[in-house]
């Protein structure tokens, strides 16, 4: 059995269990989104937003499923239409309306750190100080003390306490946490029988910021009751008053013998109504965004054997070359760039912009150039951009996490509220006074890339995509047996959120 037919009965079973039944249209939705998403995360979105209702449905309809999970249709709509050549009658739609593009906030100009060891405690304490916050915000959350509060309560008394985790360690008996605040530690406890909780406590990362409910027990041991993330809010998110839309794209690696240079001509021409069906031109009209969430460059002396796998050896031709591929898109088109760990500009993270010396090309066409993470608003809408180096920490931390699902992954950089949750494994964090990768804006959108795997998801409202790549599977790849989706953009309806996802290896 294939995968996708095994999440699909994993979705159906799950839906089972929930005590509901779908119908026909219904299951054949899932079996079409089972190729694109992840469906059961998708699913179990759906159920808790049917369990929320008062009055609740026996069967699971598919209008149910397109309106509660952000309305994703596929490209199965947009395709199938006549196959047209030349620009006979292309009027796009963006071109007649006016931009709408801010930058919420971007590191580049606060980039200060020099790394010494006391910026480090300072990185730490802003990380600390801001995610208390966002916890405190909460109203579970709102009445937690401190740790040596906690300590000084009477035995077998309630404490409630916000914590830095800097020591796990699994036991049979269940798993001890080091926990820090700003001024003491504790050693707290999770007992394996407390199922529940039991399992968020699995899901902890180190130098996560939690909250924990505990029960103050003998020799300074604090019992776990319940852990709460910070986690983002279910609200209202904004729309685009008009049918604009963004092409999100990532990890183009242009330099490298493995970029798809046909495939990315192709995705121009299409923009540029050369190519594709009526339906796929009229959604092409109305692109107004391009957004690069990384690694535009294959970049030089990334890894050790990367120099017999670059088509282009030098740096700065790498960019004059990736100009030269995005020169050709109309320039009604605002094209926003920020760096991967591929690109030209400092490895860790905070990252500024892509530097000028090597960007100059990219600027010339009057790109725009961020640092990573940065948040921008296309009409109203927001997208919180990273290039999501640090899924790659996230996955191997997770057991139930894979290079399938970036978007799971990304989930819980949502739920963390931080881009970099873990600290000293391959994600470079540089110590600024100030911790950039807090996620202090809850996003409308969240776009990624770093995986190479294009997926996408709806968690809490929020529509988190990862825009797979334009490289083929490296031979590292093949090695650690990820095998990439390259050549599948996800397009967003801002005022939708109606994402198409075109394929550009088969489908146009
Ligand atoms: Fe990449
Ligand atoms: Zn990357």
């Amino acid at each position: 059995m294939s995968d996708n037919m095994e999440s699909l009965k994993a979705a159906i079973s799950l839906i089972i269990e929930a005590g509901y039944q779908i119908d026909k249209d219904a299951f054949e939705l899932l079996k079409d989104l089972s190729q694109k998403v992840n469906l059961t995360s998708l699913v179990k979105t759906v159920i808790d937003e049917i369990n929320s209702l008062s009055e609740r449905p026996i069967f699971i309809t598919r209008k149910f499923i397109e309106e509660k999970v952000g309305k994703i249709v596929l490209t199965e709509e947009v395709r199938g239409t006549s196959y047209v050549t030349g620009k006979t009658g292309f009027q796009p739609y963006a071109r007649g309306v006016e931009s709408d593009f801010k930058v919420i906030s971007d590191p580049t100009e606060k980039i200060s750190s020099i790394g010494s060891l006391e910026d480090c405690i300072e990185y730490f304490r802003s990380r600390f100080k801001k995610l208390s916050r966002i916890i405190r915000s909460r109203t579970d959350a709102k009445d937690a003390g401190s740790i040596s509060d906690a300590l000084k309560a009477s035995e077998n008394s309630k404490v409630k306490f916000i914590c830095m985790v800097t020591e796990k360690r699994e036991t049979k008996r269940g798993v001890f946490f080091r926990v820090e605040d700003l001024e003491d530690y504790a050693i707290i406890f999770v007992p394996a029988e407390k199922h529940e909780v039991y399992l968020k406590a699995q899901k902890i990362l180190l130098d996560q910021v939690i909250c924990i409910s505990a029960l103050r027990g003998k020799n300074d041991l604090l019992i776990v009751e319940d852990i709460v993330w910070p986690d983002v809010p279910l609200k209202k998110h904004n729309r685009a008053p008009i049918p604009i839309c963004a092409a999100l794209l990532s990890d183009l690696h242009v330099g490298s013998k493995m970029f798809m240079e046909k495939e990315f001509k192709r995705f121009v021409r299409w923009l540029r109504g050369e190519i594709g069906g009526d339906k796929l031109r009229e959604l092409a009209g109305r692109v107004k965004y391009l957004i690069i969430a990384g690694d535009v460059v294959d970049g030089v002396g990334i890894y050790p054997q990367q120099y017999d796998e670059l088509e282009i050896k030098d740096l700065h031709k790498q960019y004059e070359r990736a100009a030269k591929e995005l020169e050709e898109i109309p320039d009604y088109i605002e094209i926003i760039i920020i760096p991967g760990n591929h690109d030209a500009t400092r490895r860790a993270l905070p990252q500024p912009a892509i530097s000028r010396e090597y960007a100059k090309p990219l600027l010339d066409l009057g790109s725009h150039l961020l640092g990573d993470p940065s948040v921008i608003s296309l009409y109203g809408v927001t997208i919180l951009l990273s290039h999501g180096r640090s899924l790659d920490d996230i996955i191997a931390s997770s057991p139930s996490m894979s290079f399938q699902s970036p978007e799971e992954a990304m989930k819980v950089l949502l739920q963390c509220r931080h881009l970099a949750p873990i600290y000293g494994m391959r994600t470079l964090i540089a110590s600024e006074k100030v911790d950039h990768l807090v996620i202090e804006h809850v996003p409308d959108i969240f776009h990624a890339g770093h995986v190479h795997m294009m997926k996408y998801t709806t968690y809490r409202g929020i529509l988190v995509v990862n825009s797979g790549t334009w490289q083929k599977q490296t031979e590292y790849q093949k090695e650690m047996g990820h095998i990439p989706n390259p050549g599948i953009i996800p397009v967003v309806d801002l005022q939708s959120f109606q994402v198409f996802t075109i394929d550009f290896v088969s489908a146009i």
